[in-house]
């Protein structure tokens, strides 16, 4: 029997990460050569906001250049992996039974939020891929529930990650040069996160918005922490995590992901 995929959240911050690896896409390069390879991976990334569940359909989704003011050299790179529509149905199945009917669009591509990090973790783009949306105003619980409503493509060989930002304020990161020191509400929301991560930890983080310190600055809006829950509902709780990366850039962006399995993380275990 083949061993349940684990799921993953990444920080996928400035769109400028996809020509500055660093790090942060190093860490994604380690722990793609260490897992199996999946049959295929389900994006769900903070970018693509939608009023109801939808996920794309498209046989050879476009790369979407969805930034402005950033380097010409971004609107050149290209994501060519091959879409999968198969899995979209099996998606639209997973969350229509558990009462998210979700509509499965042909065209939709990938977008930043779902082509960077795939650009560190598999750069051959040979791995069939699709991508789930976010829902405007469903919150931390009603994206938990997707998760656990997709729970069973991890044993399908489906790799689940969410794409988003552990602290994501805009109107700050348009005001500061890209090697500020970290801002000290974003270090103390990002080690608050951290430490609600196991079991005991998730009723506080699922209403994280009232007791994380600096949630609302931290996240004025939510779609791009939405990815987290969908990741950790996906790992039946992440009953095993792991803190694949911590860092911030440009003093305010969160870089931090996390790797999460429902039992021992290491496939071989
Ligand atoms: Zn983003």
């Amino acid at each position: 029997m083949s061993v349940p995929l684990p799921t993953l959240f990444v920080s996928h911050g400035a769109p400028t990460w996809a020509l500055e690896p660093g790090r942060a896409g190093a860490r994604l390069a380690e722990l793609a050569a260490r897992l199996p390879r999946p049959r295929a991976v389900l994006m769900v990334s903070a970018h693509w906001e939608t009023d109801r569940p939808s996920v794309s359909g498209a046989r050879a989704p476009q790369t979407i250049h969805d930034f402005f003011g950033f380097p010409r050299a971004l609107h050149s790179l290209r994501y060519g992996a091959p879409g999968a529509p198969a899995l979209a149905e099996r998606v639209a199945d997973c969350l229509g039974r558990s009462g998210m009917p979700t509509r499965i669009e042909t065209h939709r591509g990938l977008d930043h939020g779902a082509w960077v990090p795939l650009m560190h973790l598999y750069p051959a783009a040979d791995i069939p891929v699709t991508q789930l949306s976010v829902m405007v105003s469903g919150g931390p619980d009603r994206h938990w529930a997707m998760g656990r409503a997709l729970a069973p493509l991890r044993d399908e060989g489906v790799l689940i990650i969410g794409s988003g930002s552990v602290t994501h304020n805009l109107r700050e990161f348009r005001r500061v040069p890209e090697d500020s020191a970290e801002e000290p509400y974003v270090a103390e929301f990002r080690e608050w996160v951290a430490a609600h991560l196991d079991a005991a930890g998730h009723e506080a983080l699922r209403a994280y918005r009232s007791r994380a310190p600096h949630a609302v600055r931290a996240h004025p809006t939510e779609e791009h922490f939405l990815p987290l829950f969908v990741a950790l509902g996906a790992a039946e709780d992440g009953r095993r995590h792991e803190r694949l990366h911590s860092g911030v850039s440009y003093g305010v962006i969160g870089m931090d992901s996390y790797l999460f399995a429902a039992e021992s993380l290491d496939p071989a275990a």
